[in-house]
């Protein structure tokens, strides 16, 4: 089969010939339909993500048909992935953590991911998913929904009368906007990228800023969603947060620290939250959210498979408005 392989740091991926994977009892084989693509997967391909080893076929958003019947799964269906494969009895399965598990293993990250035109997973984890979306949209909701989903719903218990502040308008933000929006919950933004700032309006934000005027947001969100991943972006999720709120971390840079007001957060009561993707059960509702039209996937450009290296060159330049996706046929 055809695979988009990582065999080096920092280097171009390469389009090869690679043995079809065997699915083992429990796994289904699933033909790759569509592939999200996002910051977490620049990390990968720089090398800043611990543990990776190589060659990989890189791809944790991906969606696509069930090649052979499985023991649910019928072939034929349309599937999307959840990302982690945990062991299911140690503390954190016990708990619903299992993103926490020390033995999980994840897709396009420590086994073979989406970018190739077969992938195997555990049958547990493969989500079906109605015609009234499509691959691509299924594909990108599997971590671009699922993470501000859980972001804001798990983790910062996202209430009624609670005030929504979004850093970062990515992949991530435009989702998080639109879930607050669907519970008539304000929202507002904070991006440097016009562009975006005009997809959140559009999307439900009542307020979208550039960084140069947060100052118009301090003391205003109960809830901020950090999903920039920068120094800045939690900078400004500090100051803007009101007394009592909650900051929940979507976004990361391996190897960096932040500082915080020790008063600030004590004074202030602030609650300091990191939110790592999200659970089984919020990729389910991710699912169910898109095909009730409650959320929609904001895709930015697909790119075939072939042109894989187009779509990362894209990404990078951190100017596309939502996902960019890759179409595996
Ligand atoms: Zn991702
Ligand atoms: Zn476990």
């Amino acid at each position: 089969m055809r695979a988009a392989l990582l065999t080096g740091f920092s280097r171009p991926l390469q389009l090869r010939e690679v043995p079809e994977p065997d699915a083992v009892p429990g796994e289904v084989l699933i033909e790759v339909r569509a592939v999200g693509l996002c910051g977490s997967d620049l990390k990968l391909l720089a090398g800043a993500t611990p543990g990776t080893s190589l060659p990989l076929i890189p791809g944790h958003e991906v969606a696509g048909v069930v090649a052979r019947d499985g023991d649910r799964l019928r072939r034929g269906q349309r599937v999307a992935c959840y990302l982690y494969e945990s062991c299911g009895v140690c503390r954190w399965c016990r708990r619903d953590q299992e993103v926490l598990c020390p033995s999980t293993r994840r897709l396009g990250r420590n086994r073979d991911g989406g970018l190739a035109e077969y992938v195997r997973v555990s049958e547990r984890v493969a989500l079906p998913f109605t015609d009234t979306i499509s691959f691509a949209e299924a594909a990108v909701s599997m971590d671009a929904v699922t993470t501000p989903w859980h972001a804001l719903l798990g983790r910062a218990s996202l209430g009624a009368e609670d005030q929504v502040l979004v850093v970062g308008a990515g992949g991530l933000g435009l989702h998080a906007v639109q879930i607050a929006a669907a519970r008539a919950v304000s929202a507002a933004v904070i991006d440097p990228v016009a562009d975006r700032r005009d997809a959140a309006l559009e999307l439900g934000a009542g307020v979208a800023v550039d960084p140069g005027d947060a100052g118009r947001l301090r003391g205003w969100p109960d809830v901020v969603i950090e999903a920039s991943g920068t120094e800045e972006g939690f900078r400004l999720a500090l100051e803007c947060v009101a007394p009592g709120g909650r900051i929940a971390c979507c976004g990361y840079r391996p190897g960096s620290s932040w500082t915080v007001d020790s008063a600030r957060l004590s004074l202030g009561e602030i609650s300091l939250l990191g939110s790592r993707a999200g659970r089984l059960d919020d990729a389910v509702a991710a699912l169910r959210a898109l095909e009730a039209g409650e959320v929609r996937a904001i895709i930015d450009r697909h790119y075939p498979l072939d042109e894989v290296n187009d779509a990362v060159d894209a990404l990078r330049q951190g100017r596309t408005v939502g996902r960019v996706v890759v179409d595996v046929t």
